[in-house]
This record gives structure tokens, sequence and C-alpha cells, in this order.
């Protein structure tokens, strides 16, 4: 059976773990390296990145994190969790330097690109394969600024790419967990299944 992890450092981990729970899939919290063992898939929760990317290293995930992923695990991060998947990280303070990433997927990304914790907002979008409009919660939320040849747009808002995917990576600007919509935790779910291992369905 098909098992997914959260990574479970900090941020909105247990909504995720609750969504997919719903849906039925086996579920698993992960903060350590031996935990990512026999998943099919893991979600990086939004939060807050600069903290993730701390725990990150204190915890030891960088490597293990990347390795699963070459391993043909399926990633999807959600907000802070899509930033730690970018190739690149823009708006960071100068003071603490680079911000580190997994670099897993090609894409710049802009931190805090709709303003502060005030401008967040809940609006409804497209997204492409699912029929009618999807609830998007976006909580300070960043922007893909670029996206390489080999990522795919799923979504936009006002222009802005918010949700996008490349190979077994897929990310999102918003929160799908923090609505009352289950659809993309339900293509996440079939996306790490053994049957849909080279196809994205939506
Ligand atoms: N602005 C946060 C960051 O850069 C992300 C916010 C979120 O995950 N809701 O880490």
């Amino acid at each position: 059976m098909t098992e997914i992890g959260v990574l479970a450092l900090q941020g909105a981990f247990r909504e995720h773990v609750q969504m997919l729970r719903s849906l039925g899939a086996e579920t698993r919290e992960v903060r350590l390296a031996g935990e990512l063992d026999g998943l099919d898939g893991l979600i990086l929760p939004g939060g807050e990145s600069t903290t993730m990317c701390r725990l990150m290293t204190d915890f030891d995930l960088w490597e293990p994190v990347r390795a699963f992923h070459t391993s043909g695990g399926a990633l999807w991060g959600t907000c802070a969790g899509a930033i730690l998947l970018a190739n690149t990280v823009e708006g960071v303070s100068p003071h603490l330097g680079a911000q580190p990433s997994l670099a897993v997927l090609d894409v710049t990304i802009q931190r805090n690109a709709f303003g502060r914790q005030v401008d967040s907002f809940v609006t409804d979008i497209s997204v492409k394969g699912l029929e009618g409009c999807f609830p998007a919660v976006f909580i300070r939320a960043p922007v893909f600024t670029r996206v390489g040849p080999d990522v795919e747009v799923l979504a936009e808002w006002e222009g802005q790419t918010v949700l996008v995917r490349q190979g077994r990576v897929l990310a999102s600007s918003f929160h799908p967990e923090l609505s009352e919509d289950a659809r993309l935790h339900a293509v996440f779910v079939e996306f790490c299944s053994e049957k849909q291992k080279t196809h994205f369905p939506v």
C-alpha cells in the first residue's frame, strides 16, 4: 500500500496528515532520516522556511531527502516546503546569507511575494486537470518567478505562477491542507501509488 510521509519539523504538518488520512492514505510523520524508509512520497509543509532549513541541518535531513528523491520518491512542497525544493531562493534577508535548499526543482522562488502575514488571503484558482475552482489559501506566500524548461505550470493566480510540477516533484505557493478541498492531496496520493509512477494524473 502507498505510504506518504509528512516532514514534521515545523509548520502545518498535522493538517497534511489529517487530510491524507481522510482520504484513507497510509501516512507517517518524518523527523529522522530512517523514517523515510519505505515511503512512496513525502510532503514538505508550509511554515517558516528559514526555521525549517535550520532544523533540516540539525536533523541531518538534506542528503537523505535528496537521496529519497533520486531513488524515485515523490515530493510535494507547500509554501515554505516549496521554498525548500527550489533551485534558487530569492527574498532572503541579506544578513542571513544564501538560504540552503534541496535544489530538486528547476525554479526561482520569491519568498513573501504577496506581502506580510496581514496580506494573507483565500481565493479561487483554476488548476489544470481539476474541474471547477480550487480554494487556495495564501499565507505570506512565495511565487515562482522563473520556471525551467522541464517544469510544467499547473496553476496561476493573477499572472503569477502558484503551482508547478517537474517529474515527481510538485510545489504549490498556497496551502491546500488548510482548505476543505482534498483533491490535490488525492492527486498526490495517486501520483505516489505504484501504478502511477511514470504519469502525473492532472
Ligand atoms: N513566508 C514563509 C517563508 O518564507 C512561508 C510561509 C508559509 O509557509 N505559509 O518561509
